[in-house]
């Protein structure tokens, strides 16, 4: 089923003179996670907002589940789940307590028991809020988030501030969601989030899409050079490789990196002269470029949304 969930276009919000959305395009599918990425200042969270029906915008047409985030009705708001960065719990209540709390706004929640399996929080079910590690407490938002069961799902930077293990956890809750047929959208600085969990990445960076795809085909990083670095012994120069790899090489100090879009052919022409003069290529790597490298490359002199000229 490709039923669209989000759709955007030509959205613009201004606040005052100063433009902090520019016109941006933007499409979702049911059941995609779909990240939405940006430097501080972007534009994600005014954008976020505006889906969310919870900002006016100055410009552009958005549905958001078939109808204007401008015009929310309950029926609307019920089939949203959000995740703030902050969300104020109320410690003296239990992670059970909390959820039944919640629950009781929405006409159909999904049940506690369940909600709680769902974001891994089985344990510490009768454990007071206010009791939570940071990583259980972000959790129980989800869950708090997911308990009137949602069609579609607002995560405002998950893992901010988390421990790498606390991150790999959010992660599994997160692709379990997908797997419960839910459509997120994930707001991260963080690339191998991104990687990791989206199916369609966006880069806003001053008001402005400036990539938008597939984690591994942004900003066409299937189609960019591979680099090959190694260190040369002492007294073997660059120069000395075979062929045109020596002209392609750069660096200095026996450090050499050559950058090929054919790396097998390459790895092995540079081996093989390795073994044929029994050289040592200390530190031998063959690197893609990371989502990473696209992600500061085409943000490059964005941040802080400068290419609008002011702001913060
Ligand atoms: P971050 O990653 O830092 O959270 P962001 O991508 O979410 O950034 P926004 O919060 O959408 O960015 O802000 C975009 C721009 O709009 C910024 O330059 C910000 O200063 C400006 N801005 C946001 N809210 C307002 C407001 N209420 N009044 C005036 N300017 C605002």
């Amino acid at each position: 089923m490709n039923e669209t969930v989000i759709s955007v276009s030509g959205l613009r919000k201004s606040y005052d003179d100063f433009e902090a959305v520019r016109g941006i395009d933007l499409e979702v599918e049911h059941g995609q996670v779909f990240a939405f990425l940006g430097p501080n200042g972007a534009g994600k969270t005014t954008t976020v907002e505006v889906l969310e029906g919870y900002r006016e915008r100055s410009a552009g047409r958005v549905e958001v589940l078939g109808l204007d985030p401008a015009a929310p009705t309950r029926d609307w708001r019920e089939r949203i789940g959000i995740v703030l960065q902050q969300c104020r719990m109320r410690p003296e209540l239990t992670v059970r307590e909390t959820l039944e709390l919640y629950a009781g706004y929405y006409r159909s929640p999904r049940g506690v028991g369940e909600t709680i399996a769902q974001v891994g929080l089985q344990e510490k079910t009768e454990q007071r809020a206010g009791g939570l590690s940071g990583g259980q407490l972000r959790r129980l938002d989800v869950g708090v988030a997911l308990i009137g069961d949602p069609d579609l799902l607002f995560l405002d930077e998950p893992t901010t501030g988390f421990d790498p293990s606390a991150r790999r956890q959010a992660w599994d809750v997160i692709a379990g969601l997908r797997e419960l047929g839910k459509t997120v959208f994930l707001t991260t600085h963080y690339m191998d989030e991104a990687q990791r969990l989206a199916d369609r990445v966006a880069i806003i960076a001053g008001g402005a899409i400036v990539a938008e795809g597939r984690p591994d085909q942004l900003g066409d990083r299937e189609s960019r050079p591979t680099e090959i670095t190694f260190r040369l012994p002492a007294g073997v120069a660059a120069g000395q490789l075979p062929g045109d790899l020596g002209a392609a090489a750069a660096g200095g100090n026996g450090a050499v990196s050559v950058s090929t879009r054919e790396p097998v052919e390459a790895l092995n022409r540079i081996t093989g002269w390795a073994l044929e003069r029994s050289l040592e290529l200390d530190g031998l790597e063959v690197r893609r470029p990371s989502l990473e490298d696209v992600y500061l490359e085409l943000t490059a002199g964005a941040s802080d949304n400068d290419a609008n000229g002011g702001g913060e």
